[in-house]
């Protein structure tokens, strides 16, 4: 199988995955966006799937990075949907509201309020809230209820439009424990973000994203899945 060929069964592979986790909850796969996350991926592998149309959403968690890789030609000349998901530090404010199109990770309002001052005029800069879903991780984000006040400020940010929440589930942690951890997230969700409004819900990674799936993600980040190598993977 060449290069190719590997990306296109995983890419394959991860659709089906979510369709049969869509079946399993009786979700439509149309309520599911795949945040494809090329962060660690090669700049030919990436550029192999969006010859293909297959990425619409992109991820990427360091902001320069980001900035290197999408603004040379031949990734500029396809339209997608950028999102930042690693931590925002706060330097780095102004070139992330001119370049994303997303801010996955917020977890403080001065960060927030220093993107809104900076958004190019006319643009809408959505922003997801990061909630922590354990204390015992060191992973940014805000335990549910400070991510729920927080919501609820960044609402008088004009140039802002708070869509959701974004979790990264504890490493290692039971199917039962995961379940219970995306099902609360998902509540808070469903009463903060109505129906009909513009709004994602981001759980679930490689390791996890059908159980986030069938718990209620509608934006699952998926990295390592799509762009592994099958021929050297360790069994
Ligand atoms: C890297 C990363 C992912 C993707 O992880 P994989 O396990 O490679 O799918 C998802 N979300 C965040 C926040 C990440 O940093």
């Amino acid at each position: 199988m060449n290069r190719e060929q590997q990306l296109l069964q995983n890419w394959q592979e991860v659709q089906l995955a979510l369709c049969a986790a869509c079946e399993k909850s009786g979700r439509s796969p149309q309520e599911i966006t795949l945040l494809a996350v090329t962060k660690y991926a090669q700049d030919a592998d990436v550029l192999t799937l969006l010859k293909k149309g297959l990425l619409t959403h992109i991820g990427e968690s360091r902001v320069q990075q980001a900035i290197t890789r999408w603004s040379k030609p031949e990734f500029a000349a396809f339209a997608t949907v950028k999102h930042l998901i690693g931590h925002l530090q706060h330097n780095k404010a102004v070139k992330a509201a001119q370049f994303f199109d997303f801010i996955d990770s917020l977890d403080d309002f001065s960060t927030a309020a220093l993107l809104d001052k900076h958004v190019p005029t006319g643009k809408t800069l959505r922003v997801l809230v990061q909630v922590k879903l354990t204390a015992r991780e060191t992973q940014s984000g805000l335990p549910l209820e400070e991510a729920r006040q927080l919501v609820k400020r960044l609402r008088t940010l004009p140039n802002l439009r708070v869509c959701g929440y974004m979790a990264i589930a504890p490493q290692g942690a039971p199917e039962s424990e995961l379940r219970r951890l995306f099902s609360r997230i998902r509540q808070a969700f469903e009463a903060d973000f109505m129906p009909g409004m513009e709004r994602y819900l981001s759980l679930g990674m490689s390791e996890d994203f059908t159980i986030a799936v069938e718990e209620g993600s509608s934006l699952p980040r998926i990295g390592s899945k799509l762009f592994t190598d099958d021929s050297q993977e360790v069994v």
